[in-house]
């Protein structure tokens, strides 16, 4: 006789967090950052990743964006804005003080390891956030490239990186049509010298390019922490989805 499984506790439910739209400021022509507030802020742990995200509500569905900076009672969040289509970029575009914010989570979990003997970060628009806060959670003594494609000059923005991370901007619009760009760009790189972590998030196809280089260069999967943030063509529902079906996995 077979012995049935001890039942598994129910999971954990992660709260769902309500803050108020504190302000919003445009950083680029694409890109606004909203800061929101309130008392709701207690219920959020912070795991300390660099890529800590949240899954914002719109009615019955939610987005996915990570955590810009998270303080007692406030957080930032940076949206790109590309276009009319969709939820949470057109919500961004138009958010003013005041406004609801509810959220789950965080989830997320890069670390950026100090024994690394150099960092390559690539991503778009969607992972500068992730990226930015991995740049400064990096020693001042870290080495490292990053990749960074935005659509042209107006998106580029400051980033705050020790000296000896080296900063590459790609110009290259619409977002995500040239997939194999960042890889390209990568392979092309002299890579430096030693054992490398790899932070790669950006459009789905551009980061299986990437995982290809990544892969033939050795990189071993504990160093490299890489997916597809949204797809070309896809609104965030029908991507999610696919990650679960061969068109959507990246590995
Ligand atoms: C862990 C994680 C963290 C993320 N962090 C951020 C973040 O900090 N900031 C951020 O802006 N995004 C982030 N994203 C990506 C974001 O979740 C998607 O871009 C999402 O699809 C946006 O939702 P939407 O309602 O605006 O558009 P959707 O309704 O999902 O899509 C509508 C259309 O817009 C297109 N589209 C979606 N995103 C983009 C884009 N970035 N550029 C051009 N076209 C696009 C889609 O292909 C689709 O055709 C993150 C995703 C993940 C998984």
């Amino acid at each position: 006789m077979t012995t049935p499984p001890p039942d598994r506790p129910p999971r954990k439910q992660r709260p769902q967090i309500t803050l108020s739209v504190e302000s919003t400021q445009w950083l680029t022509p694409h890109l606004v950052r909203v800061v929101a507030n309130g008392p709701g802020m207690a219920d959020f742990t912070d795991n300390g990743a660099s890529d800590k995200y949240v899954k914002i509500r719109f009615g019955d569905v939610t987005r996915t964006y990570t955590v810009r900076w998270a303080e007692a009672e406030r957080l930032a969040i940076d949206f790109v804005v590309h276009g009319d289509e969709g939820l949470a970029g057109p919500w961004a575009a138009n958010a003013k003080p005041g406004d609801t914010l509810t959220f789950s989570g965080p989830g997320g979990g890069y670390f950026p390891d100090p024994e690394a003997d150099w960092h390559l970060f690539a991503g778009d628009a969607s992972a500068l956030p992730a990226i930015g806060a991995a740049l400064e959670a990096l020693p001042a003594d870290a080495a490292g490239l990053a990749f960074l494609v935005v659509e042209d000059e107006s998106e580029v923005i400051d980033l705050a990186a020790p000296h000896g991370v080296r900063l590459k901007w790609l110009l290259h619009a619409p977002p995500g049509s040239d997939p194999a760009l960042l890889a390209a760009a990568i392979d092309a790189a002299d890579w430096l010298p030693g054992r490398t972590q790899v932070f790669a998030h950006g459009e789905r196809e551009s980061m299986k390019a990437i995982r290809a280089v990544v892969k033939e260069r050795g990189v071993p999967r504990e160093d490299l922490s890489l997916s597809g943030y949204w797809a070309y063509g896809r609104n965030e529902d029908r991507f999610q989805a696919e990650k679960r079906d061969p068109i959507g996995k990246i590995d």
